[in-house]
């Protein structure tokens, strides 16, 4: 028995079986089509799920761009769809296949499947965040993704940190963490995370000098996330953390002295375990 996790992003969707133990068994990846529209790019969903569906699937679970709810698993308005407005994703999937699903947003998925098989194994109140293009982040509390009323919680990148900065945020706020701190930002510095992490090797100097920057401010910001959550551990993935011990030895010095809690010196804070086909077993994850 296993169940489908399937992981639509704007360029590519993956889906695969995944067994109990997190292992996929039989995975495939197509174009998503999104410029193409809605009836192009669902068909490509679909035409996923039907490729790796057997007798033995059980459930499915989906990983779809944001903004989305996933307590009625409807998809809202993903700037990366085009064409997808209030898709009722859950129930369109369920009726085609006969099968019961779920639909979550990557960061949640992400964080309970580094909760069931990764890096967060074991412990019960556990802060996930992904530094990729953006800046996710999921709240898993005794095992559970915490939605909040809407489903809309979570949304960790889009703390301010800076509320006179110039920056504006894609979500139309100024000083959002994501807009001063994420892969974008260390783009706009002229850098790929690859090469703060070779530069910061070498010792160069202006890597170094925006690895400080980016990390001060991420420091802070976790620091925030500890004050408010008392986590058991925070598990940090995507692109960015890719940077390596440089960015996780500064964000364990720097988040600690910038939080009220007393114990935040002794809060892990690790890097994500599960990196290759995280999308297909978060999505699982929602429904194993
Ligand atoms: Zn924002």
């Amino acid at each position: 028995m296993s169940v489908l996790g399937v992981d639509i992003g704007g360029t590519k969707i993956a889906a695969g079986a995944v067994t109990d133990e997190a292992c996929v068994v039989h995975g495939v990846t197509v174009p998503t089509r999104a410029a193409e529209g809605y009836d192009v790019s669902i068909g490509q969903v679909y035409r996923a799920i039907g490729e790796c569906l057997s007798a033995g699937v059980r459930a499915i679970g989906i990983c779809a761009p944001g903004p989305l709810n996933p307590k009625t698993g409807v998809v809202l308005n993903p700037p990366n769809l085009p064409g997808w407005c209030n898709v009722p994703l859950a129930d369109l999937v369920c009726e085609r296949f006969g099968l019961p699903t779920r639909v979550e947003n990557d960061a949640n998925a992400a964080g309970l499947a580094e909760v069931r098989f990764g890096a967060a194994r074991g412990f019960d109140s556990v802060l996930y965040v992904t530094l990729s293009t953006g800046i996710g982040a999921g709240i898993i509390l005794d095992g559970k993704i915490y939605h909040g009323k809407n489903g809309a919680a979570a949304e960790g990148g889009h703390v301010t940190i800076d509320w006179r900065s110039d920056t504006i945020c894609n979500c139309g706020t100024p000083g959002c963490i994501e807009a001063l701190a994420s892969g974008s930002a260390i783009a706009k510095r002229g850098r790929t995370p690859e090469q703060i992490a070779d530069g910061v090797a070498r010792g160069d100097g202006e890597s170094l000098r925006i690895l400080d920057e980016i990390a001060t401010m991420l420091g802070a910001w976790m620091g925030s996330m500890i004050s408010l959550l008392d986590p058991d551990i925070i598990v940090v993935g995507g692109g960015v953390s890719r940077i390596g011990e440089p960015l996780f030895s500064r964000l364990r010095r720097i988040a600690p002295s910038r939080t009220i809690n007393q114990f935040a010196a002794v809060t892990p804070i690790v890097p994500a375990k599960l990196a290759e086909n995280v999308g297909i077993i978060g999505a699982a994850s929602v429904v194993l």
